[in-house]
Parts: C-alpha cells; sequence; structure tokens
C-alpha cells in the first residue's frame, strides 16, 4: 500500500493524506487552507488564494 504524503508548504511538516486523498482536495493546515495537487506520481499543496 502507498503512503499518500505532502509537504506544508507553510511549515514545511510532512504530512500524511487519507487513503482516499486525491487531487484537488482541500485540507486545513497552519490555520491555511491548501489545494492537494498530484502530478509526477507526487502530491504537493498549494495555498487557496
Ligand atoms: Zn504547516
Amino acid at each position: 500500500m502507498i503512503v499518500k504524503r505532502a509537504s506544508c508548504p507553510a511549515c514545511g511538516t510532512m504530512l500524511t493524506l487519507p487513503d482516499e486523498a486525491a487531487a484537488g482536495d482541500r485540507l486545513e493546515h497552519c490555520g491555511e487552507t491548501f489545494r492537494l495537487l498530484h502530478a509526477y506520481g507526487v502530491f504537493a499543496l498549494e495555498r487557496e488564494e
């Protein structure tokens, strides 16, 4: 099983994502809302505008 992870752009913490996590999901962390991106097999978080 693949563990989905993405690092927080605000604090650099490596977050473990839920199994059902998918691109476009919103995630709250560090008091901000981030959108989950999935590209080239890697997850990343982008700040919501
Ligand atoms: Zn953070």
